[in-house]
């Protein structure tokens, strides 16, 4: 789906190259991973770099969408994240059952790209025709998945976010969360670990929210994505995971979840090895690791986007000049801080007991986010599926042997069942635990279609990547996947 990145976006790869080189003292990631930008950080990307940041980027294409923002369905805060950016994923999986927005789009046009930036391998007939660039892999899913929808009585269209009884889930979560909420501030040492759990099952509502999937209604979403609030700062959420985690899955350098836990682990092999990483191997150091993920994420992180006004130089942070965007960002974590650690200190009958209490919530939703989020795309095969990956593999020829439709390579979609992993997905249980994690498969192929869903579309998907020869993998439970993801850092230590 996506080619070769435009102008800005190449500018801001240049810079986290460098940036990521320092970060992680590495040499080895400037040398491998500029292949995927090689052709980008170009004579050319001086061009219009001051127009970009106020054009939308879709398939090397700008379109001035401004005049489009207050009147976009899917509301202004899904439009907006698109802009200045390649939000060539973006739309093309927000709009998978419509060709609506093409006709919407031609109107907004306003740069091509040059005729020799244009990737040769793009089966086209018509390279100005959006249309024309079609993922076929892509297409057919989405004709056999809207089929299935229509069968079970969900209109692909118009009932893509929660149904009533997933309404009523949200509801019940939210009121265990609030009473937990007054447990914990009321200096009950369970009452934080219940918290952290009601926490992550807000990350139901949160992660539908951002993904613009709990509701049709737009200003439901944008509140709803606060359901993240004590899993990942909501703000920054939007940035790292709906943009950039979604558009780039695994791609070194571009996909921000890569570059989270550097301090602890390595899970990529193009991050540089040190000494410390061979505690890795052993299950007990990774869990240790793991019980820092939310305060990374709801603090430290977004901390450091505030100061940088980017994340990790991989994202930019575009919201960074829209006063309710920095005053949440500063708010979220001004609140989370009070919350968890200030209040604790008051209510409880010593400080001793209050730190423990501030870390049971902190480290119990660390852990049970990192188990559930980080073995979805970590391990061998899925970190070696991504687009660069396939890219990388297509320029040595080593794919020369497969009888698999070449296309593949070049299939966003493809790439995106190859680098997730689904597990124990026939299972309520799971699902409910995790939050619909166990369809990350089908999430990341339609992720604006509810989790409620997946679960009526996965036969489908999975028989397709059967006959198309892409590796679908679904593992029969939650310990194996997490083994494959143990193996894996094990055999980076
Ligand atoms: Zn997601």
């Amino acid at each position: 789906m996506r080619k070769s990145r435009p102008q800005l976006s190449d500018v801001v790869m240049a810079k986290s190259e460098a940036m990521l080189q320092q970060r992680s003292g590495s040499s080895s990631v400037a040398s491998e991973s500029s292949d995927s930008s090689a052709t980008s950080v170009s004579s050319s990307s001086s061009k219009s770099s001051s127009v970009s940041s106020s054009l939308w980027w879709i398939h090397n294409k700008g379109y001035d969408l401004e005049e489009f923002v207050q009147r976009h369905p899917g509301g202004v805060e899904a439009i907006l994240l698109g802009k200045g950016r390649d939000c060539t994923a973006l739309v093309e999986s927000y709009h998978p059952f419509t060709n609506q927005h093409w006709k919407v789009l031609e109107k907004y046009l306003v740069e091509q790209p040059e005729e020799d930036n244009i990737n040769e391998q793009i089966p086209t007939n018509d390279r100005n025709d959006p249309q024309q660039r079609k993922d076929f892999f892509y297409e057919v899913l989405k004709k056999r998945v809207s089929t299935v929808l229509i069968s079970k009585g969900i209109d692909p269209k118009d009932d893509r976010g929660a149904t009533i009884t997933r309404t009523l889930y949200y509801c019940v979560v939210f009121a265990s969360w609030l009473y937990t909420g007054y447990l914990h501030l009321s200096g009950r040492i369970l009452g934080s670990f219940l918290f952290a759990i009601t926490g992550w099952l807000m990350g139901a509502l949160g992660h539908d929210a951002g993904h613009f999937s709990a509701s049709r209604i737009p200003w439901i979403n944008e509140w709803g994505v606060w359901g993240m609030s004590f899993i990942c700062n909501p703000i920054l959420w939007q940035h790292q995971h709906t943009y950039g985690h979604h558009s780039f899955t695994n791609e070194f350098g571009h996909d921000p979840d890569l570059h989270h836990f550097d301090t602890f682990l390595r899970v990529h092999k193009r991050i540089q090895r040190q000494s410390h990483y061979r505690y890795q191997s052993n299950g007990l150091y990774v869990m240790f690791a793991y019980l820092f993920v939310v305060f990374g994420t709801c603090f430290y992180i977004p901390w450091g986007v505030l100061r940088t006004n980017s994340l990790y130089g991989i994202i930019e942070w575009s919201d960074k000049d829209r006063r309710t965007k920095s005053t949440g960002m500063r708010l979220h974590l001004f609140l989370y801080i009070f919350i968890v650690a200030v209040v604790p200190m008051y209510t409880h009958p010593s400080l001793l007991s209050a730190i423990f209490a501030s870390y049971l919530h902190v480290g119990t939703l660390g852990l049970v986010f990192a188990l559930f989020s980080q073995i979805n795309h970590l391990n061998e095969l899925s970190l070696e599926s991504d687009m660069i990956s396939r890219n990388e593999k297509e320029n040595s020829k080593q794919h020369s042997t497969s009888r698999r439709d070449p296309r593949l390579t070049q299939s966003w979609a493809a790439a995106q069942v190859e680098t997730s992993n689904n597990f124990a997905s026939q299972s309520l249980f799971w699902h409910v635990l995790s939050n619909g994690l166990n369809h990350q498969i089908e999430h990341h192929l339609f992720p604006g279609l509810n989790h409620c869903h997946l679960h009526h579309i996965a036969p489908v998907v999975k028989a397709t990547c059967l006959e198309f020869g892409v590796q679908y993998k679904s593992y029969d439970t939650w310990k194996d996947l997490m083994c494959a993801t143990l193996e894996w850092f094990d055999k980076l230590s």
